[in-house]
């Protein structure tokens, strides 16, 4: 009779918990799952918390409702598969702003993160270069070609559609810069196009006609009361043994499977699993791979990453414009680098007590030092700053929260999609029974994670069935 399966899932964030639940759902009944996460709680970047006694996100806040490539995001199916699907609600307002000439701009629709498809769209912020995007008699990328946004969108529609569009859409997602990140892995759908488009004109509206969006289609949802039930919800139905304030410090290759060094160096403990799903960034995971595959981890721990401070002031009566928030382009000189207006965005969010919920997003890649501030400081500096851009003196806030999220972002730079491809190839060849998922590798979105997190547990179902266990 075959042995029960004994999987460690390292690392309890959404990716960790997806991978959990896929192998509960899909491994052979009896199959023993442990997550291990090395904090008191699960869910990583996904942090349901409460200021001013609502609830409130100090980490993500919301998830694509689209899949990249068509059909619904696999944080949608998960949410579907958790039965919790009637509690997605969308944004009520959904129209953001630009902050550019020390004014607010609504950001202009028909882009791909900033990228147009119509050029006159966007003519009202930045002043594209049209004559530049001429069709050279061949696509614009090779293939399997990679390069930054910031230079193919430079070359094809001039600076200030990188500045002024391209590079605060991006940034509010990676606190990076259109100049550093690879196409193929912040923009799949863009780069897909741009190899077999001449122009990227023809790329934007050939990546949009590929997954064409119904009138009035939600882009965004989130959890009514938050994505922590997403996050508890997951790690219940996968029914695994959960070890919270469980660092795994070391891997080590004990005949086909693994042996996990846990907790405190003073007092380890050791534990033999057949398999490991290692749901970690790219650093730690790096680290643990330095002994076990070196060559893996000198190509996943390449990967840099950005930090980050999320400001949220809870403020009386504040007059807010109609708007979900705003981006800031670096180019303004200003600390915050993207604002939401929580309880004007989320209806469901919205309070009886006048209260209004405002997010500053602080912190750019490369200009950590600004995060060295203390908090108060910090939250100061967001207040006196969104003042300015609303041009209004907002009132003094009754409370305050400062989440910090230390080297939380990933920076792909261009060929990070080769470089992820061939780490998991040589783990293939050599240790096929672990297998690396998350953010650092796949994408960073929260349906990105959940898939890589998903893929990584077939992956070991498939290792384990194939070495007869
Ligand atoms: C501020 C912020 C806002 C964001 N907003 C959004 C958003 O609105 N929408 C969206 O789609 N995405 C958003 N993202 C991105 C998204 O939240 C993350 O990419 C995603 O949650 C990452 O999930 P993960 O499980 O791969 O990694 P993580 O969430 O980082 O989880 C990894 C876990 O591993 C644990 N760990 C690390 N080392 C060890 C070890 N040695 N042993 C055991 N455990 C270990 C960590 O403590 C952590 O809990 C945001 C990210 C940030 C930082």
């Amino acid at each position: 009779m075959a042995t029960r399966w004994r999987v460690a899932v390292v690392g309890g964030g959404i990716t960790g918990l997806a991978a959990a639940l896929r192998l509960r759902d899909r491994a052979p009944e009896g199959t023993e799952i442990t997550v291990y996460e090395q904090s008191g709680a699960l869910g990583g970047k996904l942090r349901t918390g409460e200021l001013a006694g609502g609830p409130v996100e100090f980490g993500a806040e919301s998830f694509l409702m689209r899949d990249p490539v068509g059909g619904e995001s696999a944080a949608v199916t998960l949410v579907r598969r958790l039965g919790l699907a009637d509690r997605i609600v969308h944004p009520t307002v959904g129209q953001a702003a630009l902050a550019v000439d020390g004014g607010l701009r609504p950001i202009p629709g028909g882009t791909l993160v900033g990228v147009p498809g119509d050029l006159a769209k966007v003519a009202a912020v930045a002043r594209p270069t049209p004559a530049a995007d001429h069709d050279g008699g061949r696509p614009l990328l090779g293939p399997g070609e990679d390069v930054s946004v910031g230079a193919l969108v430079r070359a094809r529609f001039g600076d200030e559609v990188v500045d002024r569009l391209v590079d605060p859409m991006l940034g509010g997602v990676y606190a990076g810069r259109a100049d550093d990140l690879s196409l193929a892995t912040t923009m799949p759908a863009l780069a897909r196009a741009a190899r077999v488009e001449h122009t990227l004109l023809g790329a934007v509206r050939a990546a949009q006609a590929a997954t064409p969006r119904a009138p009035g289609e939600p882009v965004f949802g989130t959890l009514a009361g938050g994505l922590g039930t997403l996050v508890d919800a997951a790690a219940t139905a996968g029914e695994a043994t959960v070890r919270r304030n469980a660092a795994v410090r070391e891997l080590t290759p004990v005949g086909p499977g693994w042996r996990l060094t846990v907790g405190p160096t003073r007092d380890p403990e050791h534990v033999d699993v057949d398999a490991v799903v290692l749901a970690v960034p790219a650093r730690p995971a790096a680290r643990l791979l330095a002994g076990p595959a070196a060559e893996v981890a000198a190509q996943i721990g390449e990967l840099d990453y950005a930090s980050v401070a999320l400001v949220t002031l809870a403020l009386p009566e504040p007059a807010l414009p109609a708007l979900s928030g705003f981006l800031v382009p670096g180019t303004e000189g200003l600390l915050i680098k993207a604002s939401t207006f929580f309880t004007t965005k989320w209806g469901h969010l919205r309070r009886s007590d006048g209260l209004a919920l405002v997010r500053a997003s602080v912190g750019r890649y490369r200009d950590e030092a600004q995060l060295q501030r203390p908090d108060q400081d910090l939250a100061a500096t967001v207040h006196r700053e969104m003042s300015a851009v609303l041009d209004t003196p907002l009132p003094a806030p009754v409370d305050g929260h400062v989440q910090r999220w230390g080297g939380a972002l990933p920076q792909y730079t261009p060929g990070h999609l080769d470089r992820v491809a061939a780490a998991r190839a040589a783990l293939r060849a050599t240790r096929p029974t672990l297998a690396l998922a998350g953010a650092g590798y796949d994408g960073v979105g929260i349906p990105v994670c959940v898939r890589s997190g998903e893929t990584a547990a077939e992956e070991i179902i498939t290792a384990l069935e194939g070495s007869g266990r």
